[in-house]
């Protein structure tokens, strides 16, 4: 099966045009890269006002010798990640912050270009919402999503997108509980159409940890990152230049936890 994945080649060119760095006029920013709550408006405020602070970039940085303060694109793949797991933590607690940003804004701020930080392949099951359960709004997260959580190659090609192109730091790849995909891989049920399909991509995690449908689904992130790691010379070569951090991750549906397996 592995050979499948070896088509995904790519120039992996980023464009650099999109990974604009913006300095920080007020001086204050860098705390934005803390990852604590109270840092969440200024992120987004860099974010959202990405085309004011780069218009101030020149004179700021002129004026003041300010360290150039990096932009949502250009924050570490820890400090990404980090990012997800404060918006975790919100959408746990009930604290959403994300619908506190001017949608109206930022719909006209994105028509043009996305800057997203993170990339998350999900599964489809639609109780996994992904923006929502990260407390991420427009243009923050590239999103891809098959049942199963697998990595195929039209999905490697999407982020190898997300990580090259539009300059996205991490990549989660996040099973959940009660996932139906992994459970019917489990059973080997008879399924009707193309379901079956899904199959061999998550028989490697039943060979492996099955037939307990969470250690499974858990075996089953772990495996789809590990193919995407290696599967892509894009991705590989990001992750050598420490670039990225492909991780895989497992969303608890009961309480709302997403748990980094590493
Ligand atoms: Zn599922």
């Amino acid at each position: 099966m592995s050979s499948s994945f070896d088509s995904g080649k790519g120039t992996g060119k980023a464009d650099e045009a999109v990974r604009v760095q913006t300095a920080d006029s007020t001086c204050n920013g860098a705390a934005a890269l803390t990852g604590k709550d109270s840092s969440r408006r200024q992120f987004l405020q860099l974010t959202v006002g990405s085309t004011l602070v780069g218009a101030a970039t020149v004179a700021g940085m002129e004026l003041a010798g300010a360290r150039p303060l990096l932009a949502q694109s250009n924050l570490s793949p820890d400090a990404a990640l980090q990012e997800l797991m404060d918006g975790n933590r919100r959408f746990i607690s009930g604290r959403l912050t994300s619908f506190e940003e001017d949608l109206t804004i930022l719909k006209q701020k994105t028509i043009d270009k996305q800057e997203p930080f993170a990339s998350v392949l999900a599964c489809a099951d639609s109780r996994v919402p992904v923006e929502l359960l990260f407390d991420q709004s427009i243009g923050h997260v590239f999103v891809t999503r098959v049942a199963g959580n697998v990595v195929t190659p039209e999905i490697i090609a999407s982020l190898e997108y997300g990580a090259a192109v539009l300059g996205t730091e991490v990549i989660l790849v996040m099973g959940h509980a009660n996932c139906g995909a992994v459970k019917a891989t489990i059973q080997a049920k008879e399924v009707p159409g193309q379901i079956s399909a899904l199959y061999p991509h998550i028989q490697p995690a039943v060979d492996q940890a099955g037939p307990d449908l969470e250690a499974t689904t858990k075996a089953n992130a772990k495996i789809q990152a590990a193919l995407l790691r290696q599967a892509s010379t894009v991705i590989a070569g990001m992750l050598k230049e420490k670039k990225l951090k492909v991780v895989a991750g497992y969303y608890d549906i009961g309480t709302g936890v997403v748990t980094i397996l590493g």
